[in-house]
């Protein structure tokens, strides 16, 4: 096998969603790089897979990648994985693939299960774009200020979050985003749970806590994107009260009691707010 870093991806749950050619390239390489050996010895021994594996995890991936820099200069074959679905996404993968790059050697991808793409593709969003954010923060502070930002983002979101967070982010998302907008839970993909549900922002959190269940397992959030109604859109008369409150207030809270009154989109009347400020300089 031609010397060279190969990037595998592996399954998000269920084992058998692995390709052909990555059992050939794990079968053929001369060492497995896995973020935790256990984890992938149990999906090397599924598929009868005898390749030695070497440890490169978060917290020691520079060092790691040096060692995938020996193993490359000396002509091996090395196959990089993380526990599930594609390294580098949402994973370790990123800094050891930098470095193998800059050392000069051959980085080679092979494609697989992601659970974002997963989720998108059974999801059903009408979008065009979508906006991978992987996690969001934990503290529900910086969470929040994180969805503000992404608030007017008009291709669907897709969040990665773990079950004892889930409830807590998704009422975030509700309190944060348009009370329009629709969420797509995708919790436990191709496992035995697997459970892929619509619904408006609004319910989701009635929605987690009807069932202890439905907040067990690994999540997939799908927001759909903000209304692309945008300023220049706003009637005269929303125009009006939104300057009267600027006189007045910070431009968040204008914004905010705007939306109130008036009913046009707190991200719309934010953006004009900002607008008429620079306007005002
Ligand atoms: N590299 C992976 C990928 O390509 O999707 C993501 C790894 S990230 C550390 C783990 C997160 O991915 C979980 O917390 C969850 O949000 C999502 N995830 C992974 N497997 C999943 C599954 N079977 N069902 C739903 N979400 C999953």
């Amino acid at each position: 096998m031609k010397s060279a870093l190969y990037v595998v991806a592996t399954p998000i749950g269920n084992l058998a969603d692995i390709s052909l050619r990555a059992l050939e390239v794990l079968r053929g390489v001369d060492v497995v790089a896995c973020e935790d050996t256990r984890h992938a010895r149990h999906l090397l021994d599924h598929h009868g897979i005898r390749v030695p594996t070497l440890a490169l995890h978060q917290h020691n991936e520079n060092s790691a990648a040096e060692k995938l820099i020996r193993l490359l200069a000396d002509g091996k074959a090395v196959a990089l994985v993380s526990d599930a679905g594609t390294p580098g996404v949402s994973d370790p993968g990123a800094r050891a693939v930098a470095a193998v790059r800059a050392a000069g050697f051959s980085v080679i991808p092979l494609p697989g299960a992601s659970a974002a793409i997963a989720a998108l593709s059974a999801a059903g969003m009408s979008e065009e774009r979508f906006l991978f954010v992987g996690f969001l923060p934990a503290k529900s502070s910086a969470r929040r200020a994180v969805i503000e930002e992404i608030a007017v983002e008009t291709a669907a979101l897709v969040i990665y979050e773990a079950p004892h967070r889930v409830l807590e982010t998704v009422a975030d998302l509700a309190a944060v985003l348009e009370p329009t907008r629709e969420i797509v839970i995708a919790r436990e993909l191709t496992k035995l749970f697997e459970q892929i549900e619509r619904m408006p922002l609004t319910e989701a959190v009635a929605w987690l806590t009807a069932d202890a269940n439905r907040q067990r397992g690994e999540f997939v959030l799908l927001v759909n994107g903000a209304p692309s109604k945008n300023a220049e859109e706003l009637d005269a008369h929303t125009e009006k009260v939104l300057s009267i409150l600027l006189a007045e207030l910070p431009t968040k809270q204008a914004a905010k009691l705007c939306a109130e009154i008036t009913g046009a989109p707190k991200n719309a009347l934010y953006q004009r707010a900002l607008e008429l400020k620079t306007q005002a300089l």
